[in-house]
């Protein structure tokens, strides 16, 4: 008979306890946030997307040279003789065409080593963390200020320019 009402005070005790926890909570400022309705601020120096500002790039390689899982892929073609390509906003000459500069974001580690050695300071890391996407080549991003047609044609002028020096 002791242990009978033994049992109903433990019973009680327990779900008193665990009320009171429960009860404490409700009061307890919360630390989570409703996401995606709602977003904490992400640190100065957090690593996210990367943006090429391809009007201030050099093609200068430094970036695909410092990157250790290459998923930038560059290809460069020299001005031809006359053409003026302009300046980058800190005033650097810009001696090439870039008809492809693309990083593939899905085989990118975050690590910002591309990030350090660019001349130009034109790539960097964005504050967009949120990308998602049903294809992989969606994750390619492609940064080139030259269009299919444009990069066709230097590409066979370029040609005929090497053939010339060969001769
Ligand atoms: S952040 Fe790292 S892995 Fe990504 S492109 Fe730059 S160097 Fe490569
Ligand atoms: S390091 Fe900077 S300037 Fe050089 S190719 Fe990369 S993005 Fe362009």
């Amino acid at each position: 008979m002791q242990r009978y009402f033994l049992n109903i005070y433990i019973g009680i005790k327990t779900i008193l306890i665990g009320m009171f926890i429960t009860l404490k909570h409700m009061f307890t400022k919360s630390v989570t946030v409703q996401y995606p309705h709602k977003k904490l601020d992400i640190p100065e120096r957090c690593r996210n997307l990367l943006l090429n500002k391809i009007e201030d790039c050099i093609g200068c390689y430094q970036c695909a040279r410092a990157c250790p899982v290459y998923c930038i892929t560059m290809e460069t073609i020299k001005a031809f003789e006359g053409e003026n390509l302009g300046l980058t906003s800190d005033g650097s000459k810009k001696r090439l065409w870039i008809p492809v500069f693309d990083i593939d974001m899905a085989k990118c580690c975050y690590c910002g080593l591309c990030t350090y050695p660019c001349p130009t300071k034109c790539l960097i890391m964005t504050d967009k963390y949120e990308y998602s996407t049903y294809k992989r080549d969606n994750l390619i991003f492609h940064f080139t200020n030259v269009d299919a047609v444009k990069a066709a044609e230097l590409r066979e002028k370029d040609h005929i320019r090497k053939m010339e020096k060969e001769k």
